[in-house]
């Protein structure tokens, strides 16, 4: 991709009206542009962010034998009748039409998805399975100045389990909670488990939290047992319910959960299964939900210093920043040239994607301020007086580490300075 291509450009100055720091440097570097508050556009740089976050989950989502579907944002008032949330879920949004037919917008979809599946299920052989999506939920929240982390439109990834036996959903749950696992560790976070309230049916749901000054949650992390409890429903104590150790505060943001529903949605739409006895039983729920536009705001407020962002190799738009700085010297010029485009071309060849630099009407330090904004994995700086060696400057953005490299050995140097295993380039 070439950068003056781009019809996105980057700021000097952060928005006027945007607080949080993952807006700030989001719309400074033109991956999202807010449309209102807690509704952001997001931008060619910004989507391709959030195409890789959402593309990690679908993989593990996909090896938990979850099966893909795509449900609609528009959803019917009834549905929200039967199971009381059209009153009982206070950030739901309501439309009424010119034909006066009432409307709510997506705000999760057990209301959806339960009567899609009944039509299906009707014996315990059609059990168990799971189907998830990546959509746009819409909810009223009250307070929406956190950027991506709390929007009025946001993304989610939803997954619902649906079982004959209360052990089968135990089982799942747990496999899905080590799939969580894998995905946070693919996104390089650190996902801590947290107990939280589970609501009549259960004692507790699992969050998975990341730990941000800026998150709006508070937790007690405990050392002993590696998991954490959210102060939402930790007794005075403040201590482990598993060892009762006293747990460490910590600010976080919550980036997914999951829950064992049971009968909660099922019964409402009566989703019943023949058993192997030939009775009738209610069919039992997990839900698993994953805000992946959150996860992009959270790995800002994470990943950042104070010239801009810092991505992760896993989600960064473009692996590789491609600068040359050229001079007058015509002679010169082709040379160096002939040789970035040789990178390029090796380069794409061997599996990374490159943002071209191709700007002749701004300063080096313009050129390098910028790069540091959009923050790349990789800089890879050509310059005249590199060239007459033969070799250029790399630069890692997120830890600043420098080196000249022979031209023939570039990329065997990215691939030694980075810890990054290649396969994690193929996502
Ligand atoms: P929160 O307590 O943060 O409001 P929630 O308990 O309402 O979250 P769910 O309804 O279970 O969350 O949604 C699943 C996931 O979607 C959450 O774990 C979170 O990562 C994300 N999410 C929820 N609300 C928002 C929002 N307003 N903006 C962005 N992401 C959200
Ligand atoms: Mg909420």
């Amino acid at each position: 991709m070439l950068q003056s291509k781009l019809f996105t450009r980057t700021t000097k100055e952060s928005p006027k009206d945007e607080v949080s720091i993952n807006a700030q440097l989001l719309e400074r570097a033109g991956y999202v542009q807010k449309t209102l508050s807690g509704v952001y556009s997001f931008l060619p740089l910004g989507l391709k962010v959030l195409r890789k976050v959402e593309d990690i989950i679908r993989h593990e989502m996909d090896a938990l034998s979850g099966q893909e579907l795509f449900l609609p944002a528009l959803h019917p008032k009834e549905n929200w009748m039967q199971t009381g949330r059209w009153d009982g879920f206070d950030a739901l949004f309501k439309i009424r039409s010119r034909y006066e037919y009432e409307y709510a917008l997506g705000a999760t979809h057990e209301e959806i998805i339960v009567p899609v599946v009944k039509k299906y299920v009707k014996s315990y052989r059609d059990l168990p399975f799971a189907a998830y999506q990546i959509q746009t939920k819409f909810r009223d929240e009250p307070r929406a100045k956190s950027g991506l982390l709390r929007g009025r439109e946001f993304r989610m990834k939803d997954m619902y389990s649906f079982h004959a036996s209360m052990e089968d959903l135990d089982a799942y749950y747990e496999k899905v909670q080590q799939g969580y696992a894998t995905i946070f560790s693919r996104l390089t976070l650190a996902g801590i488990l947290t107990l939280a309230s589970g609501g009549s049916f259960s004692k507790y749901s699992h969050e998975f939290q990341v730990e941000t000054p800026t998150g709006e949650d508070t937790i007690f992390y405990c050392k002993n047992c590696d998991t954490a409890i959210n102060k939402e429903i930790a007794d005075e104590t403040h201590s482990c319910p598993q060892c009762h150790t006293s747990g460490e505060e910590k600010h976080t943001s919550e980036v997914g959960n999951i829950f064992k529903l049971y009968t909660k949605y099922s019964e409402p739409f009566n989703l019943t299964f023949m058993n192997e006895q030939g009775g009738t039983d209610v069919v039992l729920m997990g839900c698993y939900g994953i805000g992946t536009s959150r996860l992009v705001g959270t790995l800002v407020e994470i990943f950042h210093d104070a010239k801009g962002l810092r991505w992760p190799v896993t989600v960064a738009p473009y692996h590789i920043h491609l600068v040359p700085i050229v001079g007058k010297d015509a002679q010169m010029r082709k040379e160096l040239e002939a040789q970035y485009r040789t990178a390029q071309e090796h380069l794409v060849r061997a599996g990374y994607e490159v943002l071209l630099d191709d700007r002749s009407d701004l300063t080096a330090g313009e050129r390098f301020a910028d790069s540091d904004l959009i923050g790349l994995p990789i800089r890879i700086i050509f310059s005249e007086r590199n060239h007459k060696e033969k070799k250029a400057e790399i630069v890692v953005r997120m830890t600043g580490q420098t080196h000249i490299a022979p031209y023939h050995s570039l990329i065997q140097t990215i691939q030694d300075m980075l810890p990054w295993e290649k396969s994690s380039l193929a996502v």
